[in-house]
């Protein structure tokens, strides 16, 4: 049982979608499929902006919404509070961009005024884009886009670049209401499917700035995808199998509806919240900023290794752990995509009985199922 932020469980259906015989990519079949995936696509990210689909992780996703639209030397403003905001910046220095980051401290939200400042400072409009981690999955922190995206508007200049890797599919992430002008996304995540597919979504602000961009570019040349998007086909070979996954997936998410799979997520968090402080231990991310996609838990009377080893050996169950300097210190229970409220009560209970195994006992028990099923009768 994988409560990892990624990858996430695959439903049955989708599973048998991926063991067909693959098609040629060059076939009507096979045009067809992408078609009804891209339409669905666009659903999800709430846009009628394009929605290209790559063979890369969510990295080559991200790197691909930076070398589309940027030239080297470029001011951009990086928020980093956490691992994933962190590679933005990496990917950023990589190609010569001139970075300027606004920082938090881990496990606390970027601070959305930070961004009006810098960006109000900016008077001769150097800045030429903002890039932002929307749920940094290290910490579980889910950042204030919305607030962020009202400044990046108000700049009128900068490009809003988002990696929404663990937010899309789990929160309200709506692409054109807020103007966002790349996301970044990848498959194994709120997807439902396995790992190997990333999703770039461009505006047409952004592919302005693409006629102008300067970085070098060539298997990730959105330009090309787009250019045979337009005729339902890819520039090179895709994994279709991946496409017969997403397109299964797809449809089981368009069948739950965008509202109940955001209240989903949400439910999810409160409840594993809920349980984790009913069990005597703190929360990583701060009060009212945690992600619904993933919750990060610091104890203090026992050790995340311990806690992560014993839920494995005894359970088989799969917790992620801290990543750089929280290795060690926190453990992270995912909660994304194709997971129920009885994953959450299977998982708490496993969590109190591997607490009891390690001898913690700051929790009376079955504290954590009750907490996390108050949560569930309360809908
Ligand atoms: C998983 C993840 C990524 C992408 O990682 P890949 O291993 O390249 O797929 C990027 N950003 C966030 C926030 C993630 O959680």
């Amino acid at each position: 049982m994988l409560m990892i932020p990624g990858p996430t469980p695959v439903p049955e259906k989708v599973l048998l979608a991926l063991a067909k015989h693959p098609i040629g990519h060059r076939s009507r079949e096979f045009s067809d499929l992408q078609g009804e995936i891209t339409a669905r696509l666009k659903w999800l990210h709430q846009t009628q902006n394009d929605v290209l689909i790559l063979a890369a992780s969510g990295t080559g996703a991200m790197e691909a919404g930076i070398i589309n639209f940027l030239s080297p030397g470029d001011r951009v403003l990086v928020g980093c509070n956490g691992k994933f905001g962190e590679r933005w910046a990496a990917v950023c220095q990589a190609y010569s961009l001139q970075v300027e980051t606004i920082t938090a401290e881990w496990g606390k939200p970027l601070d959305p005024q930070q961004f009006q400042a810098t960006l109000e400072a900016d008077r001769d409009r150097a800045i030429k884009a903002v890039i932002v981690t929307h749920s940094e999955t290290s910490t579980g922190v889910l950042n204030d886009l919305a607030a962020i995206s009202q400044f990046v508007k108000a700049h009128e200049k900068a490009l809003l670049i988002v990696d929404a890797v663990t937010s899309l599919g789990a929160t309200n992430v709506p692409m054109d209401a807020w103007g966002i002008d790349v996301i970044a996304s990848g498959s194994q995540k709120g997807f439902m499917i396995p790992p190997g597919l990333g999703f770039v979504a461009v505006s047409p602000k952004a592919w302005e700035a693409y006629k102008t961009a300067t970085l070098p570019r060539f298997y990730l040349d959105l330009g090309k995808y787009r250019k045979d998007a337009a005729k339902n086909t890819t520039p090179f070979t895709p994994p279709v199998n991946l496409f017969f996954a997403l397109q299964v997936a797809l449809q089981m998410m368009q069948a739950e509806g965008l509202d109940a799979i955001f209240q989903r997520h949400d439910r999810l968090m409160r409840a594993t919240q809920a349980a984790v402080q009913a069990l005597g231990l703190p929360l990583f991310a701060a009060p009212g900023a945690g992600s619904p996609a993933i919750t990060a838990v610091a104890p203090t009377q026992v050790e995340a290794e311990q806690v992560r080893a014993t839920m494995k050996k005894h359970y088989d169950i799969v917790l992620a752990g801290g990543q750089d300097h929280l290795k060690g210190k926190i453990f992270r229970i995912g909660h994304l995509g194709f997971v129920a409220e009885r994953d959450i009560l299977a998982a708490i209970a496993a969590l109190e009985a591997s607490l009891v195994e390690l001898g913690y006992s700051g929790f009376t028990a079955g504290a954590g199922v009750a907490a996390a099923a108050s949560i569930f009768a309360k809908g």
